[in-house]
């Protein structure tokens, strides 16, 4: 059987980026305004701007500041990735939270049935 699988690193910075989601996420913190201070791997955190309101998308760690190496030009880094996925994931819930008082304010107007559908 093949262990490696399970032990090497992923190998591309997207799936690295939600291995970190997955095992870091709930360390990410909002800043607001779509700055994310989001934890590296061996410790430390970086400072990630996602540009939600325009430029550029910016992570304060090596791999996104140093000379391209082996990255594409404009190719986010794993720490943007996992910041991108918070922000999703949130969102997500932030709707659903929004959705549910909806669907409960309509169960209150006799609306049941379209609460029962949502
Ligand atoms: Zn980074």
């Amino acid at each position: 059987m093949d262990t490696t699988k399970d032990t090497a690193p992923p190998a591309t910075r997207e799936l690295r980026g939600i291995k970190l989601y997955r095992e870091h996420g709930d360390e990410i913190i909002h800043e607001g305004r779509g700055v994310y201070t989001v934890p590296g791997c061996s410790g430390g955190s970086y400072r990630v701007d996602l540009a939600v309101f325009g430029g550029e998308e910016s992570c304060s760690c090596p791999d996104f500041t140093a000379p391209r190496r082996n990255r594409e030009p404009g190719e986010p880094c794993k720490h943007l990735y996992a910041a991108t996925i918070f922000r999703a994931r949130s969102r997500v819930a932030a709707r659903r939270v929004q959705v549910e008082r909806m669907a409960a304010r309509a169960s209150r107007g006799n609306l049941a049935g379209l609460a029962a559908s949502l």
